[in-house]
């Protein structure tokens, strides 16, 4: 991944900076943490994906751009288990003796069925087990060790479905709104110790929690999210959701809190049905 401009400009903007990524060990979570350390933080990748998460951190930290390989380090976290998720707090405590940044971005889809008839009790509880109890616990235990020092930055990944309804599942979009919920009533209460609490809202990006459950590959998906797309021209990868989180984690976006960014290409300021129908209708 080559860095561009935007990279070079604020190169380094997370130097010593510690920061934690649920869900780091694929997809937005592995492209943030590449990015991240890049620009000089240390990052702990916490993720139920072993493996994956081991091999990250074995080439990221063999990596040209990466001096130190005690930069980047992964960790076991379900993010629906109170204790798990303390123990990557208080790791990232023990080994840095502080937490800068908390990425809550670990997700799921779910099913992709979108009648309510048809959503399954157990579906929902699981999306909104890891989708917001998970975010829930992520950010209190980060606040627990934030507070003490009056400084830090919780972001989560929410998503369109925060904004558009009707393209995924009840579970799936209730879930992205409590996640923008829960971010703006924590901007209330953490802007008082000087934390800042912000959202990114990407785009459909092809990645594993949507290659996996609509059985495509990436190239045919990335040509149905690029011919659905507003912004034409450009195709959405992960890394564009890696640097709307390196901008709001750094010290550029101070006075950036409680905002819920939207990452894709002008994607939700639209309603193309009318024109899709009529396009059907005439063409
Ligand atoms: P991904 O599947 O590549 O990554 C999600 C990661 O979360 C995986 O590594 C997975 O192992 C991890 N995870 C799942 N359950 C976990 C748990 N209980 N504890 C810890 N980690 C867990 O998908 P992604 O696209 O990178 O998704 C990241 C976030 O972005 C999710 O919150 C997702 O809802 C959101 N999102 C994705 C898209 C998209 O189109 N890709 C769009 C908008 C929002």
């Amino acid at each position: 991944m080559e860095a561009s401009s935007y990279d070079n400009r604020i190169r380094k903007g997370l130097q010593g900076k510690v920061a934690i990524i649920t869900g780091g060990a694929s997809g937005f979570g592995e492209a943030t943490a590449r990015l991240f350390v890049r620009h000089g933080a240390s990052v702990i990748i916490a993720d139920v994906q072993d493996e994956k998460g081991r091999a990250l951190c074995n080439d990221i930290a063999s990596g040209t751009d990466y001096s130190d390989s005690s930069s980047i380090s992964y960790t076991h976290c379900n993010v629906t288990d109170d204790t798990s998720v303390k123990n990557v707090v208080d790791l990232a405590i023990s080994k840095y003796g502080k937490l800068d940044i908390l990425f809550n971005n670990a997700g799921i889809s779910g099913d992709l069925e979108k009648t309510i008839l048809g959503t399954t009790n157990e579906n929902f509880k699981k999306v909104f087990d890891i989708n917001v109890y998970g975010a829930f616990l992520g950010a209190k235990h980060a606040a627990r060790v934030m507070i003490p020092r009056k400084s830090g930055v919780i972001l989560f990944t929410a998503s369109l479905a925060s904004v558009v309804c009707g393209e995924t599942s009840h579970a799936y979009t209730m879930s992205k709104h409590a996640i923008v919920g829960l971010m703006k009533n924590l901007c209330v209460e953490m802007g008082q110790y000087g934390i800042r609490v912000n959202a990114i809202s990407p785009c459909a990006v092809s990645t594993p929690i949507l290659t996996h459950p609509l059985g495509i590959d990436k190239a045919t998906l990335d040509e149905v999210i690029t011919e659905s797309a507003v912004l034409k021209g450009v195709t959405p990868d992960a890394m564009d959701v890696a640097h709307a989180a390196l901008y709001l984690a750094s010290d550029e976006a101070k006075l950036v809190h409680g905002f819920n960014l939207m990452v894709d290409g002008g994607y939700t300021i639209t309603n193309p049905t009318f024109s899709m129908a009529f396009k059907r209708g005439t063409g």
